[in-house]
């Protein structure tokens, strides 16, 4: 999904109104794309643009997206919850690389996991449609660093 009249046609599918809010709230998430923002950098980045919104509009258009599978809400646990478009060609949703020491998050648009779904699904007897991963260590810039301090 990358246009906004696709984004007015899911909405109305779901019967609700495209108005001006929902719209400004995506059209933030679309231009910053792999960022992950939290629902508060969210409403900081609509409210520039658009000073008169309130807070509890931008998060609960952030629930209502997401009810709508328009967007995905991830938990990193830091303590809030990140959201990002959910592209339409990807048939999994992609997983997250999370540095330990920055907290940079970083895409992984391989799967990896097919097989390992259909050795669950045998040996569970349980149909696995989708799973989330998080890798947890450091990034390339933090294993440097660590790298000339162990030195
Ligand atoms: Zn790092
Ligand atoms: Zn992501």
């Amino acid at each position: 999904m990358k246009e906004l009249s696709d984004f007015s046609k899911v909405l109305k599918e779901n019967g609700y109104k495209f108005t001006n809010q929902r719209k400004y709230v995506y059209e933030v998430l679309m231009e910053n794309g792999g960022k992950h923002l939290n629902s508060q950098e969210i409403y900081e980045l609509v409210k520039n643009k658009y000073p008169d919104i309130g807070v509890a509009t931008v998060y609960r258009t952030l629930t209502l997206l997401e009810d709508m599978e328009l967007i995905d809400g991830v938990d990193f646990e830091d303590g809030f919850r990140r959201y990002e478009v959910i592209k339409g060609e990807e048939e999994h949703r992609h997983h997250h690389l999370i540095c330990l020491e920055c907290g940079i998050i970083k895409e992984m648009e391989e799967d990896l996991l097919e097989n390992i779904e259909d050795e669950i699904s045998c040996k569970n007897h349980f149909k696995v449609i989708d799973h989330r991963v998080k890798f947890y260590g450091y990034c390339s810039d933090c294993l440097e660093k660590r790298q000339i301090r162990e030195q």
